[in-house]
């Protein structure tokens, strides 16, 4: 990975719950991590059909506005017997139709719905996965992308109230707990001794970063 040449990043994202979990994430590494909202940076439109294309429009656009390397996070649910949906989507899937703002639980509901209507009771039926595309991005456009995923099995009805978005709806494979039943740093992976891969998509995908960062150095 390119060397930081300081210690000043942002982290381009209008999500509380994501920026959440990239400031625990990153806080190991003694970044000086502002968030787009500190520079009152606009959201852009996420038009890409990829993890990658959508992590680049967020960094590059907030490393350009400021001057400083920025780092993304564009992140989804891939659910197999959807065809994958609702993948890039995951955000829009919680748009209120009235346009006032995000309902996950009517997300939740859209995937079940969908799960039923083909017929997957069984969980080998409902399998799926957490994508998280990290995209550190530089004001002259040079974008580096670190990718992490975990699978799961969608369950139904919503378990517990930890973390945010779909998390009460997704049981990682080989724990008995939804994600949303999940503390923090069980979520991360930081608590089951899993070494420095972590367990959800984004502890995953930062470890990669992090792991490339620290030999630029
Ligand atoms: P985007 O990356 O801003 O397009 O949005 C990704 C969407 O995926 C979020 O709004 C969440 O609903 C969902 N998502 C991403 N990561 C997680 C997670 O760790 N838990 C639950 N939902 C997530």
């Amino acid at each position: 990975m390119r060397k930081l040449e300081g210690k000043a990043i942002v982290v381009a994202s209008h999500n509380k719950g994501k920026i959440a979990e990239i400031v625990e994430l990153i806080a190991p590494y003694g970044l000086d991590a502002k968030s787009a909202a500190d520079f009152n940076l606009p959201e852009p439109a996420e038009e890409g059909t990829t993890f990658e294309e959508n992590a680049y429009t967020k960094a590059f656009a907030a490393a350009s506005a400021t001057g400083l390397p920025a780092l993304s996070d564009d992140s989804g649910l891939v659910v197999d017997a959807l065809d994958g949906a609702p993948g890039v989507y995951t955000a829009d899937w919680a748009e209120k139709p009235d346009g006032s703002g995000r309902d996950f639980l009517m997300a939740m509901t859209r995937v079940e719905d969908e799960l039923k209507a083909k017929g997957a009771s069984d969980p080998a039926q409902r399998t799926g996965r957490f994508v998280a595309v990290l995209c550190m991005a530089w004001p002259d456009g040079h974008a580096e992308y670190f990718r992490g995923e975990v699978e799961g099995t969608l369950v139904w009805p919503p378990k517990g109230d930890n973390g945010f978005g779909y998390d009460p709806v997704f049981r990682p494979d080989g724990y008995e707990q939804t994600f949303g039943e999940m503390s923090a740093s069980e979520k991360h992976g930081w608590e089951a001794g899993r070494g420095d891969l972590g367990l959800s998509h984004r502890a995953r995908a930062f470890a990669r970063f992090a792991t490339a960062m620290l030999s630029a150095q």
